[in-house]
């Protein structure tokens, strides 16, 4: 049953084939038996296992939605009560949320079961998973790569059939990027489609909750769910919900698809432009037209980014310093000194890192000529998109410029590692919602076609990824071992 769709196992568990125990049970055996990919932070046989009775009782009354009883692995950045929440971080690693995140309460109220907490970059700063004070997550596909990150402990469990689905969160591709390199599908939803109440701060105006699934019609399904205004986030949006699962097989003739020359340039890996390539070459032949555009300022999404999420991430990181929750030094001559060695002791190196960076970028005198200046590129980076859209229903291209790469190749060089997010990043700055499916393998590693969309188009999206994923199969390849 591990093999299996959100969308089949919630047949299955309505007709009685199996219970939500023992799809649970068979979830918790996995994870337990593939503890060496690191996937998950925490795991709580008996939370899970009961919120599974509960919904065997729901499922036995005919009472269940969809999605009563399936099993879901959760990013360990949403607040979880009762439940450990790190952030894959030492500040936070014995921090118990008093109250969930609404993403939380909507998979609970929904009926889902969490099967555990997953494996992140330290406060969702990173690209490979290898910033997490639990240590790094290792990828399905070869164990001596990068999964991606920062979800890439949901990416990696999914991939691996620890878990049929798994949440995230994208501020900079961190739901796309470890989707492409781990072979599953990552829809980063526009921002303010999904409440960020309850989700660890890394850079407000840029971080949002998605999905990671098999199938872009699971996607659907969990975005019913997660999707919608939420009166404890003053960012999200109050805008009707789709039923996401409703045209999915839309057919797609006409579709006219911009192909950004910028996406296609040096830095793209040879046999990653040749898979983008032969996926173009389907969406042609179901209809769709082939459009070359320019967004002239992609060479500054990444500089733009490197400004404007380290300094939100200085001020919202401001909140761990040993007073209220999370570690606290044990020894120290008064409050300063406290707030000093706590601090020091509880982040990671990435983590100061961008603390400096936009303590700096903040600060008086540099402000206007960094922080101010990257805002300005913001609305630029923006505006390309805006006009890129008259022309254009969507854009496609690579979701990142190689396949995954090696555990420890870019952790000495962090422009090399920020560069991993070339493709995923502008849209983050301009609050678009995009998807990342599987498209093909390179060398035995999967590779990822990127789909991005206007404002709310998320339902479009997934009709263009599940049309995709009608004619292909790279979607249901299983990696070796995990099958
Ligand atoms: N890799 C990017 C960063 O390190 C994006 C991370 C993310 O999306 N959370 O900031």
């Amino acid at each position: 049953m591990h093999s299996k769709t959100i969308k089949q196992l919630s047949a299955d568990l309505h007709r009685g084939s199996f219970s939500s125990v023992e799809l649970t049970q068979c979830y918790l055996d996995r994870i337990d038996r593939n503890q060496k990919l690191n996937a998950f932070i925490t795991v709580d046989p008996e939370v899970s296992l009961t919120q599974a009775r509960a919904a065997d009782e729901l499922l036995k009354k005919s009472d269940g939605t969809l999605l009563t009883g399936i099993p879901l692995a959760h990013k360990d950045i949403f607040c979880t009560e009762g439940m450990l929440t790190t952030c894959g971080s030492k500040m936070l690693h014995n921090f118990i949320a008093p109250y969930s995140a609404t993403l939380i309460e909507n998979c609970q109220q929904a009926g889902m079961v969490c099967l555990g907490k997953t494996n992140m970059d330290e406060f969702a700063m990173g690209s490979s998973n290898e910033t997490s004070y639990y240590g790094p997550v290792k990828n399905p596909w070869n164990e001596k790569m990068v999964p991606g990150g920062s979800s890439g402990g949901s990416a990696a469990a999914v991939s691996a059939r620890l878990a049929p689905a798994g949440t995230g969160t994208d501020t900079g591709g961190s739901i796309r990027q470890p989707a492409a390199l781990c072979g599953i599908t990552g829809l980063k939803p526009t921002y303010g489609r999904v409440s960020r109440y309850g989700m660890v701060a890394f850079a407000s105006s840029l971080d949002q909750a998605g999905t990671l699934t098999q199938t872009a019609e699971d996607a659907a399904l969990l975005m019913n769910v997660i999707a919608g205004f939420d009166t404890k986030d003053s960012t999200s949006v109050d805008e009707p919900v789709p039923d996401y699962l409703h045209g999915l097989s839309n057919d797609l003739d006409g579709l006219r698809v911009g192909l950004p020359k910028q996406f296609f340039d040096d830095g793209l890996h040879s046999d990653v432009a040749k898979i983008v390539a032969e996926a173009l070459k389907l969406f042609e032949k179901q209809g769709a037209t082939l459009i070359d555009i320019d967004l002239p300022n992609s060479d500054l999404c990444v500089p733009c980014y490197y400004v404007i999420a380290p300094s939100e991430a200085s001020s919202n990181l401001s909140r761990f310093d040993g007073v209220r929750y999370g570690h606290r030094s044990e020894s120290y001559q008064d409050l300063v000194d406290m707030y000093m060695k706590t601090r020091a002791e509880g982040f990671g190196v990435e983590v100061k890192r961008r603390i400096m960076i936009g303590t700096y970028a903040l600060s008086a005198g540099y402000y206007d000529a960094y922080y101010l200046k990257a805002q300005k590129l913001r609305r630029l980076i923006t505006q390309d998109f805006d006009q890129a859209f008259e022309q254009v229903d969507v854009i496609m291209g690579p979701t990142t410029p190689t396949p995954a790469f090696e555990l420890g190749a870019k952790t000495e060089d962090p422009i090399a590692m920020y560069l991993n997010d070339i493709y995923t990043i502008s849209v983050n700055l301009s609050g678009l919602p995009g998807i990342s499916i599987p498209a093909g393998f390179a060398q035995g590693l999967p590779v990822g076609l990127q789909i991005i969309g206007p404002y709310f188009t998320e339902g479009k999206l997934l009709n263009i990824a599940h049309r995709f994923q009608m004619e292909t199969d790279w979607h249901k390849k299983i990696p070796r071992g995990f099958d």
